[in-house]
């Protein structure tokens, strides 16, 4: 399952961020996760409720921020909310835009003792 393999390389990630600090748990990760990151929230939240925790993951706990997404025109500069990658520009009906907010995955923070 890609969703799971995704939390293992999250784990691992801040498995190593955690060493750096003498973590001895992680009791929460944060992460930002875009709307367009291609994940499937049901499935990525099974993934985290499954995934094989020992060591300083015991007891982690996972939250979530879904990112809305936000595209800008290339043409008229214009940033605009879409819910796909191939939205044309609202303003001058441009289809050069791009995605600046919502295709990412990244851990926002995490605590550990
Ligand atoms: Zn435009």
């Amino acid at each position: 399952m890609h969703e799971l393999s995704i939390v293992m390389n999250i784990l691992d990630t801040v498995a190593e961020n955690a060493e750096k600090h003498n973590a001895k748990v992680v009791h929460l990760i944060e992460l930002d996760i875009g709307k367009l990151a291609g994940i499937e929230f049901d499935a990525f939240n099974f993934a985290t409720e499954n995934a094989p925790k020992t060591g300083i993951f015991k007891n982690v706990k996972f939250s979530v921020n879904k990112i809305e997404p936000i595209a800008q025109c290339l043409d008229c500069k214009k940033k605009f909310e879409t819910k796909e990658y191939t939205t044309p520009c609202p303003a001058c009906n441009s289809t050069k835009t791009k995605i600046i907010k919502g295709n990412e995955l990244k851990i926002k923070s995490f605590k550990i003792d």
